[in-house]
């Protein structure tokens, strides 16, 4: 966009901070955002509030840098894929609590990056960045295995099951 340009042009500190656009955030990497931003612990949103939002998620993905907030919502969503799965660790239930200490605001952040994400729209790359994750220490079902006992029912009518190794529900079985 030509205004981005002017304004990394004439402001020499923007141009040492690469430009974000909400776009390219995934909804976790928004949520993750606000929590770093100055958004107020205890904000109420009120209608016609949703620039402001978009600012403050713009602020904290600057004031954290791509990298580590792109890490910090992989991690995040690791550790509520395994809350959701009932398999969450000791390691990951304190990383995640060192990395978010308020709780409250922690929720608030997912609501309201939620909310954004109703009307500002996710580009592909980052709605398939936010379809990855990362786990504190070894995956809670498999161990790092990637690969985890089950059985599965091949002919429900002849009662036939069937038991193996397959890939790990929680990690993807991916390397
Ligand atoms: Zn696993």
């Amino acid at each position: 966009m030509p205004a981005t340009l002017v304004a990394e042009h004439v402001n020499p500190i923007a141009s040492s901070v690469p430009a974000v656009s909400i776009e390219d955030l995934s909804n976790g990497e928004r949520a993750v955002a606000l929590y770093a931003s100055d958004l107020p612990d205890g904000y109420r949103y009120k209608r016609g509030d949703d620039a402001q939002l978009v600012s403050w998620i713009i602020q904290g993905a600057k004031r954290m840098g791509l990298d580590r907030l792109r890490r910090t919502a992989a991690l995040a969503a690791g550790f509520h894929l395994s809350r959701q799965a009932k398999r969450v660790t000791a390691e990951q239930t304190r990383a995640h609590a060192e990395r978010f200490p308020k709780v409250r605001r922690d929720r608030r952040t997912g609501e309201l990056a939620a909310l954004v994400t109703l009307y500002a729209p996710v580009s592909d790359e980052a709605r398939e960045r936010g379809l990855q994750y990362l786990m504190d220490g070894p995956c809670p079902e498999c161990g790092d295995t990637r690969q985890v006992w089950r059985s599965w029912c091949v002919d429900v009518n002849a009662d036939w099951y069937e038991e193996g190794y397959g890939p790990c529900f929680l990690c993807g079985g991916a390397a």
